[in-house]
């Protein structure tokens, strides 16, 4: 047993996590819940019906949780809690694990709670059945299952837009097309493991070629299977040869697009993906112009709407943005090329704005290579003069900014989501902790989960960092531990 290190005016050395990761102290016979106890009485509390238990995340929703996720969108639905519904009948058998059954006291010397409140120093979370139970000053010990040591404590980082099927193949429309299914199974489950381990606890999966996506949230739902709490959009609905037809759902009309809705319904999906305009990676496709209509992106809301599903749409032109925010989506994804009038549509609409910075950075840093395509350099070369200018002007004017990196694209991984909050401090000029925020909270409201705050009573999805993430995002990388629902996710040796 070794007791937790610190200085003499009671800051935490840095470089002691690693040595107090896995070192308990002190846990009494008695203290804090048994493993074993727990098994008996977890299984999801949360209500298991006839449609399973609820798909989004494996904490039950609290009232308090619901509280605090508004979504202006929702109005048409009479839902409150976590939006969607594992629809088409499948029941999901019970956790094989359960989680969260460990007592954990986490000794931080910064904790940042995910919002633009004042970090507070030298404090001690104790995280006990999935949840924070506890948030006290250091001087007082908690009894704990295990100790562990933390310059900086945040929440898990919360990317509201990837694509799980893929991990920065340098030509990713040729990938999908010579990628058999099977093997798209398994590269999702693997992109999703290292997701985790780097700290990414929640995705939202804007688009895939099948369910994999889907059934994935499921199987780490119930701890079959390493990985974030995912929110899929199964197939992405775009017009008949639209940005990524290769893997969407095309369709034409606006009852064919309400069709394509209930089709991803059917699947399983949580939320719905619709390409307002051309993209940079499908070859042909022209970003800066209109694909869905505004009148067929309408019907697809309304329908998703229903049903209590939010949406969000691929918008890099100028017209298809505000095509995307009149129809009413919850966010735009990407927006490069957005203008004033947009920015007034964006505070109208009370919609998010997904910038996913990394798409583009990532594809201009690695041009030298020669391994992408021609037509994705250029397109991406002329966003890239556009896109920063763009986005730090609406965030200056007041636009909601969530953390979203697009990861999967050209050379923009699953477990460099720390990039995408590196470049919004940079290029947006976001603080770190405005960044920080925008991955954690303000993602979590767009998406709909209930995570990305760390406070007493919420759900223990949070990073234990080797640096001071408040002062330098790069504190990010490699997180230290990660742990998620209360249980030790990773643990970097
Ligand atoms: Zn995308």
């Amino acid at each position: 047993m070794r007791a937790a290190r610190c200085l003499p005016d009671g800051d935490f050395v840095g470089t002691g996590v690693g040595e107090a990761v896995g070192v308990a102290v002190g846990a009494g016979e008695g203290v804090g819940v048994g493993v074993g106890d727990a098994v008996a009485e977890l299984p999801f509390t949360g209500g298991e019906t006839a449609l399973g238990p609820p798909p989004m995340t494996e904490h039950a929703p609290s009232s308090t949780a619901a509280a605090t996720i508004p979504d202006p969108s929702m109005k048409r639905s009479s839902r409150t809690d976590l939006p969607a519904a594992t629809f088409g009948g499948r029941r999901l058998a019970p956790p094989l694990r359960t989680t969260g059954a460990m007592r954990i006291a986490i000794r931080t010397g910064m904790l940042y709670d995910g919002t633009d409140a004042p970090p507070r120093s030298n404090v001690t979370l104790v995280v006990d059945d999935g949840r924070i139970a506890e948030i006290a000053g250091n001087a007082e010990r908690a009894a704990a299952d295990r100790t562990y040591e933390a310059a900086s404590v945040v929440p898990g980082l919360i990317n509201s837009h990837v694509h799980l099927e893929v991990n920065g193949e340098p030509d990713t429309q040729t990938f999908f097309l010579i990628r058999t299914p099977t093997e798209r199974t398994l590269d999702a489950a693997r992109h999703a493991r290292l997701a985790l381990e780097a700290g990414v606890t929640t995705v939202r999966d804007l688009g895939g070629s099948e369910s994999n996506a889907i059934a994935l949230r499921d199987a780490v739902a119930r701890g079959e299977h390493p990985g974030p709490t995912i929110v899929p959009a199964g197939r992405a609905i775009c017009m008949t040869g639209g940005h990524g037809f290769f893997l969407g759902r095309e369709a034409d009309g606006p009852w064919d697009a309400r069709k394509a809705v209930r089709e991803q319904l059917k699947a399983g999906a949580s939320c719905i993906k619709l390409i307002a305009t051309g993209g940079v990676l499908t070859k042909g496709a022209v970003p800066g112009q209109d694909q869905l209509s505004e009148e067929e992106m309408r019907a697809a809301i309304v329908e998703a709407a229903t049903h209590g599903m939010r949406v969000a749409a691929h918008a890099i032109g100028t017209n298809g943005i505000k095509n995307a925010l009149r129809a009413g989506v919850t966010s735009i994804e990407h927006g490069h090329l957005l203008d004033d009038e947009a920015i007034e549509l964006f505070k109208s609409r009370d919609a998010y704005l997904v910038p996913t910075l990394a798409a583009v950075w990532r594809i201009y840093e690695n041009i030298a290579g020669g391994a992408q395509p021609e037509y994705v350099v250029r397109k991406a070369t002329e966003i890239y003069q556009h896109a920063g200018e763009n986005i730090r002007k609406a965030y200056r004017a007041g636009v909601k900014i969530a953390g979203g990196s697009d990861a999967g694209t050209p050379y923009n991984r699953h477990e460099d989501y720390a990039y995408e909050v590196e470049l919004m401090s940079t290029v947006l000029g976001m603080s770190p902790q405005q960044a920080l925020t925008a991955a954690t909270s303000i993602a979590a409201q767009l998406i709909g989960v209930d995570a990305g705050v760390l406070a007493v009573g919420r759900p223990a999805d949070l990073l234990l960092l080797a640096g001071d993430a408040g002062s330098d995002v790069r504190a990010l990388r490699e997180p230290r531990v990660v742990v998620k629902g209360g249980a030790i996710a990773h643990e970097r040796p």
